[in-house]
């Protein structure tokens, strides 16, 4: 059986990796896409963990030997996710997790319609401002103009909601945790799995809940969804 390819993308200081990484540790099965990427490692990260952290160089030779399945420049450095990753996946017949950011998401929406992705956004621009405030403390970054992009960058990275198949509102940790899996395993086809929960985070239902986020942001769900 061939694996389902998961894709979950968020606006930064949206609460994702702390998200991801609960899902991970409920829900089995799941293989994680180690990315490449050209940014230096932070704080505890390890090569081949986190990400295989590379060189420029070495990340454009791998683009041009066409080794991404998908890759983009976020804040000034490459991220990619490797096609190895996602025929290692399929040939173990399990699902795999990329992480990635919107211009990747719709790469790969692009290539494999029936990959299954994920949109989750924080509740409003003043919970955003705060977690990055928050966050750019922890990573020693302080300028007003890295919190100022960031926000900036999120704005827009919701204006494409609409071509996710799921959109959840992170404003509650383990709320948000529960819809993940529902999705994860109503996807699977797994009767354990909350479809009605997994339903209410289907984008074109345009839950009140979203909706509000996405007001708040001055924001709507435009568009046909899948
Ligand atoms: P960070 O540097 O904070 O780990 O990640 C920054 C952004 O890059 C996040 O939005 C993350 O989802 C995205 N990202 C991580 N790996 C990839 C990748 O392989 N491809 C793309 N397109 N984005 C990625």
């Amino acid at each position: 059986m061939a694996g389902i390819l998961f894709i979950i993308s968020a606006p930064s200081g949206s609460g994702k990796s702390t998200l991801v990484s609960r899902l991970r540790s409920l829900v089995e099965g799941l293989e994680f896409s180690v990315s490449y990427t050209t940014r230096l490692p932070r704080g505890s990260e390890i090569d081949g963990r986190e990400y295989h952290f590379t060189t420029r160089k070495t990340f454009e030779e791998m683009m041009a030997a066409d080794d991404f399945l998908e890759s983009a420049e976020v804040f000034g450095n490459y991220y990619g996710t490797a096609v190895s990753a996602l025929e290692h996946a399929r040939a173990a017949g399990r699902d795999l997790l990329l992480d990635i950011d919107v211009q990747g998401a719709v790469q790969v929406m692009q290539k494999l319609p029936e990959a299954v992705s994920i949109f989750i956004l924080p509740p409003s621009p003043e919970v955003l401002e705060r977690r990055l405030r928050h966050r750019s403390v922890a990573e020693h970054v302080t300028s007003e103009e890295v919190i100022a992009r960031r926000l900036r960058e999120a704005q827009k990275e919701l204006d494409r909601i609409s071509e996710y198949r799921y959109a959840l509102v992170n404003d509650q940790l383990d709320k948000a945790v529960d819809e993940l899996r529902a999705i994860v395993l109503t996807e699977r086809g797994d009767a354990a799995g909350d479809r009605a929960l997994a339903a209410s985070c289907r984008t074109s239902s345009r839950s009140a809940r979203l909706l509000g986020a996405l007001a708040s942001f001055d924001r709507q769900v435009v568009g046909s969804t899948p």
